[in-house]
């Protein structure tokens, strides 16, 4: 089973994509811990993606594509968070997918209205202390996440792939529907 982890900034994204890659046994890749991981290592992708990640802007779609397309071809099986953001990343993933002869299941949407985002992240930093958890930062990643990724949205809905869940509950109530949706999911696969 390949699925998409997509959702705005404070979704719980991270917290969800580790419970369905446990439960479901799935390969789990998150491009923005794959960032952080090389800022912190200071490596070449590091340096690249630095500037992006710290403003809260998007890195550009060829170095998020390269690099996804390395971590899928020794992968199969998998949860991605994170990516794609954008609809042009999307058409890469069809793309990559089709070279390497494998399909997108479903695209799970964490949907949480914009109010509840804010204090999330805040308190989120506390905890994490995220470089791009400060409110001017979280502001530049919700406006993003409205003009690019939801776009993405209506483009695997289009395509008959998009499940919406209310992310608005509690984490365990979130996790309960995403595994309902996931065997669903499943079940139409295996028939
Ligand atoms: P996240 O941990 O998913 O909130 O991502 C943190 C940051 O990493 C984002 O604000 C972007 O700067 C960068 N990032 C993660 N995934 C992508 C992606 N698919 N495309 C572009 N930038 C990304």
């Amino acid at each position: 089973m390949n699925i998409i982890l997509v959702g705005p900034p404070g979704a719980g994204k991270g917290t969800q994509a580790e419970f369905i890659s446990n439960k479901f046994d799935l390969n789990k890749v998150s491009t923005g811990d794959l960032f952080r991981e090389n800022i912190k290592k200071n490596t070449e992708l590091g340096r690249k993606a630095n500037e992006y990640v710290n403003s809260g802007k998007l890195v550009p779609d060829q170095i998020v594509t390269d690099m996804i397309s390395d971590w899928l071809s020794s992968n199969d099986n998998w949860l991605l968070d994170g990516f794609p953001r954008t609809v042009k990343q999307a058409k890469s993933l069809d793309d990559i997918l089709s070279s390497q002869n494998k399909v997108l299941n479903s695209v799970l949407l964490i949907d949480v209205p914009n109010h509840l985002l804010v204090n999330r992240l805040l308190e989120r930093q506390k905890i994490e202390k995220r470089t791009d958890d400060d409110p001017q930062t979280i502001q530049v990643r919700i406006d993003t996440y409205e003009q690019e990724t939801s776009l993405l949205i209506e483009y695997y809905n289009e395509l008959g792939l998009l499940t919406k869940i209310n992310g608005s509950q509690n984490i365990a109530d979130v996790s309960v529907n995403i595994e309902k949706e996931l065997l669903n999911i499943k079940k139409k696969i295996n028939n």
